[in-house]
């Protein structure tokens, strides 16, 4: 049976390319009557989250998405989350160690930097297993005196890997190019590389549909799974979204966050049916679409190559095609639970109280916080006594530190703010002057703190990228 899986990593907000990574294959797998898992890939300690884990898993679940096997709905093939295989990783490292494809590396960062320095002078690209070999009595001593090792694959220093690609065709990729990758760091803890093969191979994958920035990672994978001795999935690799001016998609220029356009009020539907137009389309051209409609017709020959365009203004139009489709009490129904529900009315009444004198008063007072963006203009920020350029620069440097707030509530903002504030040398009524133009659009609002708090994360760092273009 046909097996695909989507991998993200719990490393921030959850990214629309996942979604639309994963809603071609859950469409690949249905098609060929397979099963689809989801597998989390946990293993930077460091930049992982059960935030974000679990924001991801909500977000895909809020689109429509479905899984046959997940660390939340279990399946015979877990744990399903990396972080809690590393024994799995470990023994296949060991068994690379002991065929002789896969070597302990004692270099330390010095030599490495001092190699690295040498590599570029004569313009090789690459550190490879020659490179980084040392005598053995010299790997005797460091490994007597217990300094720390990481396992690295062995590469061919010369040639060209042939990767087949299901849509793409034979890649061919220079040996040249491709390191003698760490497998296991120094912390026994595995790489992308090593995981994701075994895991693939031990979680039966059978085609990796994936965004086609790995596909300079396909030959390393390609060499892990002849030296496992294991038959390796078909690779496809999916064309990457982009910007309209054609870049890749950035949240600098565009909202990548499914949260943000949940947040600032499109359908899920409209969404996921947007994501299905990337890079593909119905036999009829159709523009609007449901999932079930894609899961019955789609075929994976008819994804095109050419980078697909995340548009947000295709986007709106989309939703306004589904919102108009709704039965009124539909409608209704829907922007109930979205906004008008009483859990938010009793989050938002506290400071919009002290300011009305008749319920009239209440949208006007609170209509910013549904808009998704304010279109200002810099007449916005007119009224400011700092420079438009200054106040520009205030907000990115805002930006940047909300942006590393792992917790969202009024006391992280607020400190933030506060001791940026203060570090800048300016004082916080002067300084909260442009966030207020850049979060609410109006003067007629209350506090920057509460509405920001209030706004959630993806919407407010949104609108201070926003305000800074
Ligand atoms: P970076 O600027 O480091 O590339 P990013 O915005 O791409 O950051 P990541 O955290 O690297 O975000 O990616 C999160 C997930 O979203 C990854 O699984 C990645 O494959 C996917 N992704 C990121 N950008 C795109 C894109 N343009 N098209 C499709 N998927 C993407
Ligand atoms: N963890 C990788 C990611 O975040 C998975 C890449 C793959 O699908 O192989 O995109």
């Amino acid at each position: 049976t046909v097996r695909t899986r989507i991998a993200p990593s719990p490393t921030g907000d959850p990214h629309v390319g996942t979604a639309y990574i994963a809603l071609f294959n859950q469409c690949f797998a249905h098609a060929h009557g397979g099963q689809f898992v989801l597998r989390i890939e946990d293993t930077d300690q460091a930049r992982s989250t059960p935030e974000s884990e679990q924001a991801i898993l909500d977000s895909l679940r809020w689109l429509g998405l479905d899984w046959q096997e997940g660390p939340d709905v279990g399946g015979p093939n877990g744990p399903y989350r990396q972080s809690e295989r590393g024994d799995i990783y470990k023994k296949h490292c060991d068994e690379l160690v002991a065929k002789g494809h896969a070597f302990h590396c004692y270099r330390t960062a010095e030599e490495l930097d001092q190699l690295r320095a040498q590599l570029q002078e004569s313009g090789k690209a690459t550190l490879k297993p020659s490179d980084l070999a040392l005598p053995a009595e010299e790997v005797e001593k460091r490994k007597a005196a217990g300094e720390p090792y990481v396992v690295r694959m062995n590469v061919p220093e010369t040639g060209t890997c042939m990767v087949e690609d299901l849509l793409r065709g034979t890649i061919e990729i220079d040996w040249a190019q491709v390191d003698a990758q760490i497998l296991l760091k120094s912390d026994g803890m595995p790489t992308y590389h090593l995981a994701n093969v075994v895991d693939d191979h031990l979680m039966e994958i059978t085609h990796v549909l994936r965004g086609e920035e790995w596909i300079n990672s396909a030959p390393k994978h390609k060499l892990l799974y002849e030296y496992f001795g294991w038959d390796m999935p078909v690779l496809c690799h999916l064309p990457l979204l982009r910007n309209p001016d054609k870049t890749k998609l950035s949240k600098r220029k565009n909202p990548t966050s499914i949260l943000y356009y949940k947040r600032a009020g499109f359908m899920p539907e409209a969404l996921l049916n947007y994501l299905g137009r990337m890079g593909w389309s119905m036999p009829d051209e159709s523009e609007k679409f449901t999932l079930d409609e894609m899961l019955k017709h789609f075929d994976i020959q008819r994804v095109s190559l050419g980078g697909p365009v995340f548009d947000v203004e295709k986007l709106s139009w989309l939703n306004g095609l589904w919102i108009r489709e709704l039965e009124d009490a539909q409608l209704a129904d829907r922007l109930q639970k979205w906004l008008l529900n009483r859990d938010n009315l009793l989050k938002v009444l506290p400071h919009a109280k002290g300011r009305m004198e008749t319920f009239g008063d209440f949208m006007p007072l609170v209509s910013f916080l549904a808009a998704g963006s304010l279109g200002l203009t810099e007449e916005s920020f007119a009224g400011n006594k700092m420079e438009l350029d200054d106040q520009k620069k205030l907000l990115q440097f805002a930006l940047w530190r909300l942006e590393a707030l792992r917790t969202w509530n009024k006391e992280n903002i607020f400190a933030a703010v506060k001791e940026l504030s203060t570090q800048m040398g300016i004082k916080l009524k002067d300084f909260n002057a442009p966030l207020f133009v850049a979060i609410s659009g109006t003067t007629a609002s209350f506090s920057v703190m509460d509405a920001m708090d209030l706004l959630g994360a993806d919407l407010s760092r949104a609108r201070l990228r926003q305000a800074i273009d």
